[in-house]
């Protein structure tokens, strides 16, 4: 997967250009790459677009507005998909549903399965979400839930779905480890697999397993979480990314990294680079 245009920031028609690039085959695009605490980056954000069909995976806090700036709304996507609930994942959220119900008069597609659906609206939406002006909503008031079917419980959760031609595969990742079990994690967080070959580990900490619980057989490129500074508490840091073997580094494009980028060359230390903001891999 090589990066093929660059998208500027005076573009009105975005995701037209990234849905013409996805008519002969898989073509993703960063809205943002940086971690929770970057300034010179907006947050991690993905989309993900086949044979024209688009998913938005992640919608932190300053994604709405960054997405306007290059002629998006926040309600143009097919589908929409959260890897965990910190702010600079699922920021942009709560103004999706509303906006979707009061302005756009539709209800975005959001795939999650039945416990992550629980976790989002109980401990994060309903806040803000709840109460309308005349009786309560529920999620389901504002969302169309697409629910993964669950594929394996062990040695991780995995869940399926195919949506507009794309398999996704969610994988549990252990980006909040509860204490005293290192196998897993009690704190909802995922990954995905993208139709076998494109890997984005969205926030995790340094967990190598991923590539032994996943058919790696077909994957070609791999977006992983990276932290540059130490310590790592919640995340993959960059020198123990380091210690991964030639082949794998190889594939990998760094994303969720802070400000310090400018200091490390990852492709001298064998990794693809850090992914960059709107630029098209295809
Ligand atoms: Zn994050
Ligand atoms: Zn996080």
């Amino acid at each position: 997967m090589k990066a093929i245009k660059n998208i500027h920031a005076s573009t009105t028609d975005g995701l037209q250009r990234l849905r013409e690039a996805s008519q002969s085959g898989l073509a993703l695009c960063f809205a943002g790459v940086g971690s929770a605490f970057a300034r010179q980056n907006d947050p991690t954000s993905l989309i993900v677009a086949k044979d024209g069909v688009t998913l938005l995976v992640d919608m932190g806090t300053t994604i709405p507005r960054v997405l306007a700036t290059h002629g998006i709304g926040i309600g143009e996507f097919d589908y929409y998909h959260f890897t965990h609930s910190h702010a600079d994942h699922i920021g942009g959220l709560e103004e999706l549903l509303l906006f979707s119900h009061y302005v756009l008069k539709k209800a975005p597609r959001i795939i999650a399965s039945e416990e992550y659906k629980n976790i989002l609206w109980n401990q994060s939406l309903r806040g803000g979400c709840e109460y309308r002006e005349n009786g309560v909503f529920q999620f389901e008031d504002l969302a169309e839930i697409i629910m993964p079917e669950q594929t394996a419980t062990s040695p991780r959760e995995l869940f399926e779905v195919e949506i507009g031609g794309m398999r996704l595969i969610l994988f549990r990742t252990v980006h909040i480890p509860t204490e005293g079990d290192n196998s897993g994690s009690k704190f909802w967080s995922t990954g995905l697999l993208i139709d076998g070959r494109v890997l984005f580990t969205a926030d995790t900490r340094f967990d190598p397993l991923i590539f032994e619980h996943l058919s790696m057989d077909k994957v070609e490129t791999i977006f992983h979480d990276c932290q540059l500074h130490e310590p790592n508490v919640v995340h993959a840091s960059y020198s123990q990314l380091m210690t991964l073997d030639e082949t794998l580094r190889s594939k990998i494009y760094l994303t969720h990294y802070g400000d310090a980028f400018q200091v490390f060359d990852p492709p001298a230390d064998g990794f693809a680079g850090f992914a960059q903001p709107w630029v098209i891999y295809q």
